[in-house]
């Protein structure tokens, strides 16, 4: 699966997909993530991607035509979701990232300044998606959120164990506590049950610690 991120800040988005879980990934030749600079699209020697706002207004808006040329530069032949990072837009969940997987490629859309010119929206991405009710600087973090988020169920990216119970499922499930050594620290214990070794009781404790 492949995963393209325009953005005029790939600087930003490059250290977390080289990294941990992801950067195994690509090595490994499961999934691809690129971070391609937004500016690359522009034709004026100052390689502009904003302007003013029609009817006034504060800030500057991002331009409709370098992400136009980025998103065709970009998309391959078929199976592929354009979508626009947007604070207005749905809220991404885990059943978006579950849909989102079954996609070839994700093209995120990564907007600056007072937010992007309405027709990217509009004619170009396939959706809109917000990553939570609050306003970021940019759209690099929201990117990044539902990369890591859909690229983790791609097939081996993670062990089939580790995805086979987890928090946000269709139940509505949240995963119990989990502890890992030392059996005790600053007075803080392990609940004795997960020491008992009874695999029966440690899954009725998990069952009963899950919400
Ligand atoms: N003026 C816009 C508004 O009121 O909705 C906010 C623009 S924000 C400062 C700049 C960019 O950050 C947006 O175009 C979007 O790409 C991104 N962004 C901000 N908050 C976001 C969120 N919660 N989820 C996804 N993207 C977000």
């Amino acid at each position: 699966m492949k995963f393209d991120i325009i953005t005029i800040f790939p600087e930003v988005v490059t250290p977390y997909i080289k990294a941990s879980i992801l950067g195994r990934a690509q090595e490994d030749g499961k999934i691809q993530i690129n971070a391609h600079n937004l500016r690359r699209w522009t034709e004026d020697k100052h390689k502009t991607v904003d302007d003013t706002p029609y009817g006034g207004g504060a800030g500057m808006v991002m331009k409709v035509e370098p992400f136009d040329k980025a998103v065709s530069a970009v998309k391959g032949i078929e199976n592929t979701r354009v979508i626009l990072t947007s604070a207005s837009g749905k809220t991404f969940t885990q059943e978006d990232a579950k849909r989102l997987a079954e996609y070839d490629q994700l093209i995120f859309l990564c907007g600056r300044y007072e937010g992007v010119d309405y027709r990217v929206e509009d004619q170009i991405a396939d959706e809109a998606l917000s990553i939570g009710d609050y306003v970021l600087t940019g759209g690099e973090l929201a990117a990044l959120t539902m990369t890591d988020a859909v690229a983790r169920l791609v097939p081996s990216v993670i062990d089939e164990e580790s995805l086979a119970r987890e928090s946000h499922d269709e139940q509505g499930y949240k995963e119990h506590p989990q502890y890992t050594k030392p059996e005790e620290y600053n007075g803080w214990t392990v609940p004795p049950i997960l020491l008992s070794g009874d695999h029966a009781k440690i899954e009725k404790w998990r069952q009963e610690n899950s919400l």
